[in-house]
C-alpha cells in the first residue's frame, strides 16, 4: 500500500466547503449565478478527489487495484449518465431533471447507509446508538425523497397518470397509519441494528408513503413540493454523513438541507400557503370542463399581429408577463427584441415576475437574463402589482396560472388564496397563448374572458415576432 497522505483530504474538504458556502451566497444572484454555480462543481470535485485517500486506507488489506477499479467503475458509470443527461436535457425539462437529481440524492443516501449497516453486519462490529440512529434516517428521508421525487418527475412531465391527483378513500388515515408503522419500525430499527430486515422493511414502507404523501397534491402545489424534496436530499446526504463518518458529506447536506427550508418557506410565502396545508391539503385540481365552457362561452375576443402592433405603437407603459409558455416557445429573445423596439419608440417597459411561474424557482429570471433583459426591469410581484393600473398594455405570454384572477375570487379553487399578478387591471391585456387549454393547476382562467383581454392564439415565439413584424412595418 503507498503512503497516501490522508489526512490532507480533511483540508481539502474544508476548502470544498468554503467553495460550496461561496457558491450559495453567489447563486443569490443572477449576475454571479453562473460563477456560483462553477465554484460549486470545482468544490464538489474536490471533494471526490479527497475521498480517494480515504477510501484506500478504508480499503487496507484488499489490493489497491480493486479498491480503485470499484470507485473508478462508479465515477465513470455515475458521471457518464449524468453528463449525457444534462446535455442532453430540454431547458425545459430542467425542472424534471432537479427532481430526479433530489430523488437520486435520496436514494443513494439509502443505499450507502444500507451497505454500511450490511457491512458491520457481516464483520460483527458493534453499532453505536449515533451511527444506528443516522441510518435509520437516512433509510427514513431518503426513501421518502426517492419516492415523492420520482411521483414529482412523473407530475412535471405530465404523465397521462399523473396529470391529476390520483385520490382514493381514506388516504389520510391511511398515510397517518403508514407514519405509524414507520414510527414502529424506526424505533425497532434502532434498537436492532443487527437485524437488516428491520432496515429493508423501514424503506419499503418509506417508499410506500413517500409515493402516498406526493401523489394527491395539485400542480400549482409542486414549487412547495419541489423546495422541500430538495431540502430532505440534504438532510438524508447529512444523515448518511454521520453513518459512514464522512466530514464533507455532513456539511453539503446540512448546506443543501437548510437552503432547501428557507426555499420551501420562500414559495410558501409566494403561494400563501402553510407546509401543512401543503402536504394535507385537501384542494382538487380538477379541470372542469362544463366550468370552462360556462366561463369562456360567447366571451373571449381573439385579436392578430397587427391589431396588437396598433395597441402597442399607442401605449406609453408597458408590461410584459411571461410565465411557462415562454419557456416552452424559447421567446425571450423576441420578447426581448420587442421590448428593446418599443422603449426605442419611447414607450416604459417593464417585466412582472411571479415567483412560480415556469416550473422551477427563478426560471423567467434565467431565460430573461439569458436574453440580455435588464435585471432593473424584472420586476417582483409586490412592487409590480400596484402599477398596472396605470399600465396600458400588459402582454402576458405563456402565463396561465400565476395571472388567474379565481385565486382571489373562488375560495375553492386549488390556487385560491395564491397572490396573483393582477394583470386584469391593466387597461389592455393581450394573453398569447396556442389555445384555451389550463395551466398546470389543471383549472380555467376567467382572465381569457374578461372584457379588457384580446386571446392571441399563437406559438409564443411567432406571435412575438409577427408583432415586431407588424410593428416595423407599421412605423
Ligand atoms: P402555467 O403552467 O399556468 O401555464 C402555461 C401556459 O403556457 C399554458 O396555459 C399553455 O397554454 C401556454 N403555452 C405552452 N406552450 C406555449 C407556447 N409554445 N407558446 C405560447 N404559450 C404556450 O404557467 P405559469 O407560469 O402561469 O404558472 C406556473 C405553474 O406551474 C403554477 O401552477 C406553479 O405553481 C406551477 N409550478 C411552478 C414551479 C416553480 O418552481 N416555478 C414548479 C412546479 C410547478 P397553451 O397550451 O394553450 O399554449
Amino acid at each position: 500500500m503507498p503512503n497516501i497522505p490522508w489526512e490532507l483530504s480533511y483540508l481539502v474538504y474544508l476548502l470544498a466547503a468554503v467553495l460550496f458556502i461561496f457558491c450559495l451566497k453567489m447563486l443569490c444572484h443572477p449576475r454571479t449565478a453562473v460563477r456560483g454555480n462553477l465554484t460549486g462543481a470545482v468544490g464538489m470535485l474536490l471533494a471526490i478527489l479527497a475521498t480517494l485517500p480515504l477510501a484506500l486506507k478504508e480499503g487496507t488489506g484488499k489490493p489497491i487495484g480493486s479498491t480503485l477499479g470499484i470507485l473508478l467503475a462508479g465515477l465513470i458509470i455515475g458521471g457518464g449518465i449524468g453528463a449525457t443527461l444534462a446535455l442532453r436535457v430540454r431547458m425545459t425539462a430542467m425542472p424534471q431533471m432537479v427532481a430526479l437529481l433530489n430523488g437520486f440524492g435520496g436514494g443513494a443516501s439509502v443505499l450507502v447507509a444500507g451497505a454500511e449497516l450490511l457491512q458491520r453486519n457481516l464483520k460483527a462490529l458493534a453499532t453505536p446508538w449515533d451511527v444506528a440512529l443516522a441510518t435509520v434516517l437516512s433509510g427514513v428521508i431518503g426513501a421518502v425523497t426517492f419516492f415523492g421525487s420520482l411521483v414529482a418527475f412523473a407530475k412535471l412531465e405530465e404523465y397521462r397518470w399523473f396529470r391529476k391527483p390520483i385520490r382514493y378513500p381514506a388516504q389520510q388515515p391511511i398515510n397517518a397509519l403508514l407514519g405509524l408503522i414507520v414510527v414502529g419500525l424506526g424505533v425497532a430499527s434502532f434498537m436492532n441494528p443487527t437485524n437488516g430486515w428491520l432496515y429493508l422493511g423501514l424503506v419499503a414502507v418509506c417508499s410506500i408513503l413517500g409515493l402516498t404523501l406526493v401523489n394527491p397534491i395539485g400542480g400549482a402545489d409542486m414549487p412547495v413540493v419541489i423546495a422541500v424534496l430538495n431540502s430532505y436530499s440534504g438532510l438524508a446526504a447529512a444523515a448518511t454523513g454521520f453513518v459512514i463518518d464522512n466530514a464533507v458529506l455532513i456539511i453539503s447536506g446540512a448546506l443543501v438541507g437548510a437552503s432547501g427550508v428557507i426555499l420551501s418557506q420562500l414559495m410558501c410565502q409566494a403561494m400563501n400557503r402553510s407546509l401543512i396545508n401543503v402536504i394535507f391539503g385537501v384542494f382538487t385540481a380538477e379541470e372542469d370542463q362544463a366550468k370552462a365552457d360556462e366561463i369562456y362561452a360567447g366571451r373571449v375576443k381573439s385579436t392578430t399581429a397587427e391589431e396588437v402592433a396598433m395597441l402597442l405603437d399607442s401605449a406609453r407603459r408597458v408590461v410584459f408577463v411571461p410565465g411557462y409558455g415562454m419557456a416552452v416557445a424559447q421567446a425571450q429573445h423576441a420578447v426581448s427584441q420587442l421590448a428593446a423596439l418599443l422603449e426605442s419608440r419611447g414607450v416604459e417597459v417593464e417585466f412582472a415576475i411571479h415567483p412560480v411561474a415556469g416550473r422551477m424557482p427563478g426560471h423567467m429570471n434565467v431565460l430573461l437574463a439569458e436574453a440580455e433583459v435588464p435585471y432593473e426591469k424584472l420586476k417582483e410581484m409586490d412592487e409590480i402589482n400596484p402599477t398596472f393600473s396605470q399600465t396600458d398594455v400588459a402582454v402576458v405570454i405563456g402565463a396561465n396560472d400565476v395571472v388567474n384572477p379565481l385565486a382571489r375570487t373562488d375560495p375553492n379553487s386549488p390556487i385560491a388564496g395564491m397572490p396573483i399578478l393582477d394583470v386584469d387591471k391593466a387597461r389592455t391585456v393581450v394573453v398569447i397563448k396556442r389555445s384555451l387549454s389550463p395551466g398546470f393547476a389543471g383549472i380555467p382562467n376567467p382572465l381569457f374572458a374578461a372584457d379588457n383581454t384580446l386571446m392571441y392564439f399563437a406559438d409564443g415565439k411567432k406571435a412575438i415576432l409577427d408583432i415586431v413584424q407588424a410593428m416595423k412595418e407599421g412605423a
